[in-house]
């Protein structure tokens, strides 16, 4: 069993903020920033992009308003709200989750940043390569 399963069974202690029938949200164990918070599916899928959608509709909604809770309570200035999938993009628990981030300044000890790949890039090709129709969504 995973360890945020072995959480939710509560055969480990964690530190709940929140929970309702289809989610828990716990501090996370690094507070990264004071009052990280993990929102994690009482149902084990591996990651964000193989959630069940209503689960997933449902951790948004509890992102959105447990986000804004945690900016006033807080007292941060702003907030990354994140979910890593695979390893490579630096998953480190395969159990899904999204992350509530509160930031405090431009000095946190999370930085995320993006630099731009120098590369020439045909964005044309690139476009229709990509772009897609329609989307699979019930
Ligand atoms: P990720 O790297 O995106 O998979 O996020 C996993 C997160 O789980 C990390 O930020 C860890 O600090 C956090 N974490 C690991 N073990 C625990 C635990 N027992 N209680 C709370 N958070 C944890
Ligand atoms: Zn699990």
């Amino acid at each position: 069993m995973c360890i945020f399963c072995k959480i939710i069974n509560k055969e480990i202690p964690s530190y709940p903020i929140y929970e309702d029938d289809k989610v828990i949200a716990i501090l996370d164990i690094s507070q990264v920033c004071k009052g990280h918070t993990l929102i994690i599916p009482k149902q084990h899928y591996p990651n964000f992009l193989s959630c069940e959608d209503s689960t997933l509709t449902h951790m948004m909604k509890v992102a959105k308003a447990l986000g804004n809770h945690l900016l006033q309570t807080t007292g941060a200035s702003g907030m990354n709200v994140l979910s890593n999938v695979h390893e490579v993009a630096g998953q480190t628990i395969d159990h899904c989750h999204i992350h509530l981030i509160p930031r405090y300044s431009e000095k946190d000890a999370i930085q995320i940043s993006f630099h731009p790949n120098k590369e020439d890039h045909d964005f044309a090709s690139l476009m229709n390569t990509l772009a897609i129709q329609s989307l699979d969504i019930l």
